[in-house]
C-alpha cells in the first residue's frame, strides 16, 4: 500500500481528486460530529455521476455504511465503503447553500458547501449543472416511521473515519460543511483529514 496524500482540510474547506481503480481514500472526522459532502463522477465520462436514487434502491437503505456501494446515473458501481467507523451516514440531507441558509434560518451571505462544490468543480471543468442530490458523510439525517426528517446531532467520535475504493476511475469532490445554524457540523465546523493510498 503506497500512501499518495495525506491532507488535512480545514474547516469549510474543500478537496477533490481523481482515484484510479483500486485506490483507497478514507475520510477521518478529527474531532467529530462533522458533515462532509461528497459526490463523485466517472472521471472518463463524468456526465455518469452519484445518483443518491440508484444507491439508496440498489444497496436497499436511505443509510450508507460498511460495505455499501456508491451507484451511478447509469448503474454503475463508482466507489464501494470498505471501512467504516460509525455505521451511518445521510443520502438524502442534501447540500448546504447560500439560498437554503436564508430561507432555513434568515442568514444571508453565508458560506455554504454549494458554492465549495462549484469552486471545486471548476477546477475538472465541470459546472453547477453537475452538482446533483450528495452524500454527507458523518451526518445524521433519521427518517421516522411517519415520514418525518431531520438533521440530528452527529454519531461521529473525533477520529472516526470512513474509507472508499474506487471501483472505476472517479473524480471525488468534498466539501468540509461549513454549516453553524443546525447540526450537520455540531454547530461549529471543524477540520478533516484525507488519506489516499493506493494498493
Ligand atoms: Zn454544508
Amino acid at each position: 500500500m503506497t500512501r499518495l496524500l495525506r491532507r488535512t482540510i480545514d474547516a469549510g474547506g474543500r478537496f477533490s481528486a481523481r482515484l484510479q481503480t483500486g485506490d483507497l481514500m478514507r475520510i477521518v472526522d478529527l474531532k467529530g460530529q462533522q458533515a462532509v459532502d461528497f459526490l463523485a463522477y466517472s472521471a472518463e465520462l463524468p456526465v455518469d455521476r452519484y445518483n443518491a436514487a440508484n444507491t439508496m434502491k440498489m444497496n436497499g437503505s436511505i443509510y450508507l455504511g460498511k460495505d455499501t456501494k456508491l451507484y451511478s446515473e447509469r448503474a454503475q458501481v463508482l466507489l464501494t465503503i470498505v471501512d467504516d467507523t460509525v455505521g451511518r451516514h445521510d443520502t438524502i440531507g442534501g447540500c448546504c447553500s447560500l439560498w437554503s441558509n436564508v430561507a432555513r434560518y434568515g442568514v444571508k451571505d453565508s458560506h455554504a458547501c454549494h458554492a465549495n462544490f462549484v469552486a471545486e468543480l471548476a477546477c475538472w471543468s465541470l459546472s453547477p449543472a453537475d452538482i446533483v442530490a450528495n452524500v454527507n458523510f458523518f451526518m445524521n439525517v433519521p427518517v421516522r416511521a411517519d415520514g418525518a426528517m431531520a438533521i440530528e446531532a452527529g454519531l461521529s467520535k473525533p477520529g472516526d473515519y470512513v474509507e472508499l475504493r474506487a471501483e472505476m476511475p472517479v473524480i471525488a469532490v468534498l466539501s468540509n460543511c461549513p454549516q453553524r445554524n443546525n447540526p450537520a457540523a455540531g454547530f461549529g465546523p471543524t477540520p478533516i483529514e484525507v488519506i489516499l493510498r493506493q494498493a
